[in-house]
């Protein structure tokens, strides 16, 4: 039976019973993991269990009744505030964290938690998208995060340990949290009832690779095709960086996504994570045969026909498949930084070109 029906993070779970149950738990806590695989809502399961005002903390296993446990499923719990990066935004405002300059310090997350709590023993604060702080940001918290006031819980969500400042990293306690395995995610798919029947629900858990987010992102079918373009381009020898380039320019200018800087990012992150699938394929397909990604469901059909498509006609070792991966971690930088994702497009297209055109044909 999973927690608060929560799947794949069982581990977890019996690590903060323990330490409740021990008076152990820390006041700062930096969740890490992949997007989409269930940070936040095991952060806000936490809370309400923590906030519960009929069952013990050390139970981890709010009562679902109380005037508390209901707060939190109405998202109006006075003793629990969740702040995130805004869609419009491409760092976390200061504002949010410590108050706007007239409220310096009396508004915002740090302020929050310093007041006593209403109706809980804790006050429970959760900052979500922690990879988009910046250092002004950061240094407005560090008191916080390294002596959080009394019962006060500071949870911050990040993808990865390495996107966070040192700063952050050393005055949290990390918790890791592992993608979610193939079963768990298409599990949830299913139960959801986002996808419409169970071989979609395989098919997106498959391209997702233990991310929801990613899993759902594809859920329109117009994606979908958008990211089998991307693939055939990436199987077709010899590159071709126009096509690839002008595919992601016109798939990004289309429909709502015209005027919308936000959703053009959206569509680069995507043809993002499908590239690095890609070369994380390829790479493991020349360290341990195509067989063995073909037996692998963790790799759908169309994109292991397309790595095999590349493989039978050049010569490619690890390394450079592993660069091809590199190269493409780096337009996250660029795309953080806001630089214009169609010049974004261009780049990465040359340095593709660049990378495959080392490779030996056989
Ligand atoms: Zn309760």
């Amino acid at each position: 039976m999973a927690w608060q029906g929560i799947l794949g993070h069982d581990k977890i779970v019996e690590f903060f019973r323990r330490a409740a149950q021990r008076g152990r738990l820390s006041g700062s806590y930096l969740f890490i993991g992949p997007d989409g695989i269930g940070k936040r809502r095991f952060a806000i399961a936490l809370a309400k269990s923590l906030l519960c005002l009929n069952n013990s903390e050390s139970d981890l296993n709010p009562c679902g009744v109380c005037a508390s446990c209901k707060e939190i499923d109405n998202n109006s719990h006075p003793d629990l505030e969740i702040v995130q990066k805004p869609a419009d935004k491409s760092l976390i405002p200061l504002e949010l964290l410590i108050g706007d300059v007239e409220h310096r310090n009396s508004e915002g997350l740090c302020h929050f938690l310093s007041v006593k709590p209403q109706f809980a023993k804790r006050k429970i604060a959760i900052l979500d998208d922690a990879d988009f702080l910046n250092a002004e940001g950061a240094n407005a918290m560090l008191k916080t995060l390294e002596e959080p006031p009394p019962n006060a819980l500071f949870i911050l969500l990040g993808t990865s340990a390495a996107k966070q400042l040192p700063t952050i990293r050393s005055r949290c306690r990390i918790v890791r949290f592992d993608p979610l395995s193939q079963d768990d995610s298409t599990q949830i798919l299913q139960n959801s009832q986002i996808v419409d029947s169970p071989v979609q629900a395989r098919l997106l858990s498959s391209i997702g690779q233990g991310s929801l987010a990613n899993a759902v992102a594809w859920k329109d079918p117009e994606f979908l095709e958008f990211r089998q373009n991307i693939l055939k381009i990436l199987g077709e020898v010899p590159f071709a960086p126009v096509a690839f380039s002008k595919l992601l320019q016109d798939f990004a200018s289309q429909g709502d996504r015209k005027d919308n800087a936000s959703k053009k990012r959206n569509v680069i992150h995507l043809a993002q994570i499908t590239v690095i699938q890609f070369f994380i394929t390829l790479s493991r397909a020349i360290s341990c045969g195509i067989e063995e990604v073909l037996r692998n469901p963790q790799y759908d059909d169309y994109l292991v026909s397309m790595v095999k498509s590349r493989l039978t006609r050049w010569k490619w070792d690890v390394e450079t498949a592993n660069r091809g991966v590199e190269i493409t971690l780096k337009l996250e930088e660029m795309l953080i930084r806001n630089v214009h994702p169609m010049l974004l497009c261009d780049a990465w297209a040359d340095s593709l070109a660049e990378l495959f055109n080392t490779g030996i044909k056989s």
